[in-house]
């Protein structure tokens, strides 16, 4: 397990478990979260970010894995899972289905489901994709948190509008939205720590949890803010 000069701590988080259907899901035992984005919109990045891990997401990526729904634990404190990205150009409607019905088992079911953070490319904002998985999560009531992926790519302006212009777009569309969205650049570490903290308030504290002083990559994480 590598250890970021920039963290307090990595946490013991490993793989566990692949699915594609309601019998093959974890006991839902701990809190969890959920992250879902159009594939490419760096939610491999992100997660491996998250953990300080180069390879946590990869390496569950065995041919088939990236259209399952892929189960990681924070040692009997956490899940976290990985949802089959969304939006490949060539999918076909059969394909489609597939997806949507493990998604909305999979939402319908996880009652330890404390929210789902979606993944949105800031150069992007929020596409029609985007807009199916929010009216997926608002009709079951699900809390959404809102990420803004690669910032690092957008110029300080550009930026800050693109921000701005994906809070504005939310509001009326996610009444059960997290506000406001998270920016953040896996490649730089922009915004980690803060979404760290998000994700914790999220998941309240789990089980065996002690001081706050076990949290990871915060406050000691340098990071560079958008300004
Ligand atoms: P996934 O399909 O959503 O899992 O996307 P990946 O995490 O595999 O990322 C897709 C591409 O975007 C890869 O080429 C990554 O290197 C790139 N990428 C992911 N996050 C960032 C980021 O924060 N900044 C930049 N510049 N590139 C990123």
């Amino acid at each position: 397990m590598t250890r970021s000069p920039h963290s307090s701590q990595t946490l013991p988080v490993e793989f566990v478990t692949s699915a594609l259907k309601l019998s093959e899901f974890p006991p839902a035992d701990l809190p969890e979260v959920a992250v879902v984005g159009r594939s490419n919109v760096g939610k491999s990045a992100l997660l491996n970010r998250l953990f300080n891990r180069k390879k946590l997401v990869r390496v569950s990526r065995t041919p088939g894995c990236t259209r399952r729904i892929n189960f990681f634990q924070v040692k009997e404190r956490w899940w976290f899972v990985d949802l089959p990205g969304y939006g490949f150009a060539k999918v076909n409607r059969q394909e489609h289905r597939g997806w949507e019905q493990a998604i909305g088992d999979y939402l319908d079911h996880r009652r330890n489901l404390r929210a789902v953070l979606l993944l949105m490319d800031l150069r992007r904002g929020i596409t029609d994709i985007d807009r199916e998985m929010i009216l997926f999560l608002e009709e079951r009531g699900i809390p959404l948190l809102p990420v803004a992926t690669k910032i690092d790519k957008l110029k300080p302006n550009a930026r800050r509008q693109g921000i701005v212009q994906i809070n504005k777009q939310l509001k009326p569309l996610a009444q059960f939205a997290l506000m406001p969205v998270a920016a953040t650049s896996s490649l730089k570490g922009d915004g980690i720590p803060e979404l760290w903290k998000r994700i914790r308030e999220v998941l309240g504290r789990g089980v065996g949890e002690g001081s706050e002083t076990e949290s990871p990559q915060e406050p000691s994480l340098e990071t560079t803010h958008p300004e």
